[in-house]
């Protein structure tokens, strides 16, 4: 079975955890350095960036997580956890991980649309689209020449992008039923990364 690492310091870990035992694959919650042993992937749940950043630093998982994906750990970020795999945060400087060439700025729709949802095409996915949720979310405003654009808004705007092993997505696809994301990070990049050891 994949086991699955969730980062457990905060934000929406649970539902993240949920997806993953729903799609036949070992959730396990991350809290110490420890945790990221044997691990076929990661996902970095949404929640509030900030708090995660200081969080991490207090539970000394910065520099243990930046080795681990450095190596090449399959990992998932949504919205707050897009935000700790972009190169850069607007007007903030670089973000605690990186590992995906974009720039994202944090809560850039306003206050006035703060939060929505919208379908966004999926080509990897095929039909339908994917109902996708948004709390308060970043947007990604440059795409470095390696970084894949995975879904757009209908505007054309990207707001999945993976880069390699990586993928980062700045809606909540743990927040509604539709689990073709999940499954796509399990069987598209962990699977595909780890083929024999995922028996
Ligand atoms: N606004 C949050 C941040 O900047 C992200 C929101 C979310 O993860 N839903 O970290």
């Amino acid at each position: 079975m994949q086991r699955i690492g969730i980062l457990a310091l905060q934000g929406d870990f649970r539902e993240h955890a949920r997806a993953i035992a729903r799609l036949g694959a070992e959730p396990v919650e991350v809290r110490l350095p420890d945790q990221l042993a044997d691990l076929a992937g990661l996902i970095l749940p949404g929640g509030e960036s900030t708090t995660m950043r200081r969080l991490l630093a207090d539970y000394a998982l910065l520099e243990p997580l930046r080795e681990r994906l450095a190596a090449g750990l399959p990992v998932l970020g949504t919205c707050a956890g897009a935000i700790l795999l972009a190169r850069e945060i607007a007007g903030e400087g670089p973000s605690p991980l990186g590992g995906i060439d974009i720039v994202v700025s944090r809560n850039a729709y306003g206050r006035q649309v703060d939060s929505f949802e919208a379908d966004v095409e999926v080509p990897a996915l095929g039909k339908p689209p994917l109902h996708a949720v948004f709390i308060r979310a970043p947007r990604i405003v440059e795409i470095g020449p390696g970084v894949e654009p995975l879904a757009r808004l209908g505007n054309g705007e990207v707001v999945a992008a993976r880069q390699g092993a990586r993928l980062a997505l700045t809606f909540h696809p743990e927040l509604t039923d539709d689990l073709r994301l999940h499954q796509y990070f399990l069987r598209q990049i962990v699977g595909r990364d780890n083929a024999s050891g995922a028996a």
